[in-house]
């Protein structure tokens, strides 16, 4: 199965979209792996976990084609994981031989109010009658074509934001952004269900190696080894489960360096936008 991860910055990118930081600066400089777009993974082709103001641009990289997401899950309403403005062209004369006419939108009661909001003035009906929108509650799964999503709780906003459970194709991938350390239900939920190691874990690492203190709403190196290790004595860990981190911010300057660091003595990958990684 291909895992496609598009945006991995945090809300504000990297280069933050109006940052003079020397971080900042430097990636102006460099470009290339250290720029980070905002958060976008394309599994398997026609999964998309969220979409946002830069799915402009994932739809000019290599490999992607926007229009074969049949199934988007969204994290949360927050405008790094949720621009809905851009579905209004997703049709009609803007959009022609889409691989998969019919989107079918899945997320919570803010994520739908949002969506409401941002294409009330421009969708027309031959756009609106393709997209299908079905709100979850946390610990209820959900099915959309061959996946069944379960929406677990995040520790984030207080509009009940969700992170994944995602079972399909033979697969069981755990998407842990936006979120702080999980709450205890989450780790209730999947003791019950059970099941085979994870395949893959994709961690929010905004704060990195960030010691200085910081938000209980995203995560750094040091949770993301504390829930590792919870859903270690859950048996949901094995040796070929992949762990990725993503969803980095500016303000921990996310380098080479620290990446690599991350990489050994955790074994956790840090994704780039463009990554494509096989599980
Ligand atoms: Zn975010
Ligand atoms: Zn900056
Ligand atoms: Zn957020």
């Amino acid at each position: 199965m291909k895992i496609h991860y598009l945006g991995t910055g945090a809300a504000e990118g990297i280069p933050a979209i109006f940052c003079n930081c020397s971080y900042c600066k430097s990636v102006r400089l460099r470009g290339g792996r250290a720029v980070r777009s905002r958060a976008q993974v394309i599994i398997d082709g026609d999964l998309s976990i969220d979409f946002s103001p830069d799915c402009f641009l994932h739809g000019t990289m290599p490999g992607v084609d926007l229009s074969a997401i049949a199934t988007l899950i969204v994290t949360h309403s927050h405008c790094d994981h949720f621009y809905a403005h851009d579905f209004v062209l997703r049709g009609y004369k803007y959009a022609r031989e889409m691989t998969a006419p019919a989107l079918h939108i899945l997320g919570n009661d803010e994520v739908l109010a949002v969506y409401a909001e941002s294409v009330r003035r421009e969708m027309g009906d031959p756009v609106r009658e393709h997209i299908a929108l079905t709100g979850l509650s946390a610990f209820v799964p959900a099915s959309s074509g061959d996946w069944t999503i379960h929406p677990l709780m995040a520790r984030h906003t207080s509009k009940d934001p969700f992170v994944y459970l995602i079972e399909g194709r033979g697969k069981r991938i755990l998407h842990l952004t936006d979120t702080g350390l999980l709450p205890e239900e989450d780790y209730d939920y999947l003791r019950a269900l059970g099941g085979a190691p994870l395949d893959l874990v994709t961690f929010d690492c905004t704060f990195l190696y960030d010691e200085t203190p910081h938000s209980a709403r995203h995560m750094g190196i040091a949770e993301n080894v504390a829930v590792e290790a919870r859903l270690k004595d859950l048996s949901l860990i094995g040796a070929h489960t992949q762990r990725v981190i993503t969803h980095f911010s500016h303000n921990s300057a996310p380098t080479e360096e620290k990446l690599e660091r991350a990489a050994r003595e955790h074994g956790f990958l840090a994704a780039y936008d463009g990554m494509i990684l096989e599980i």
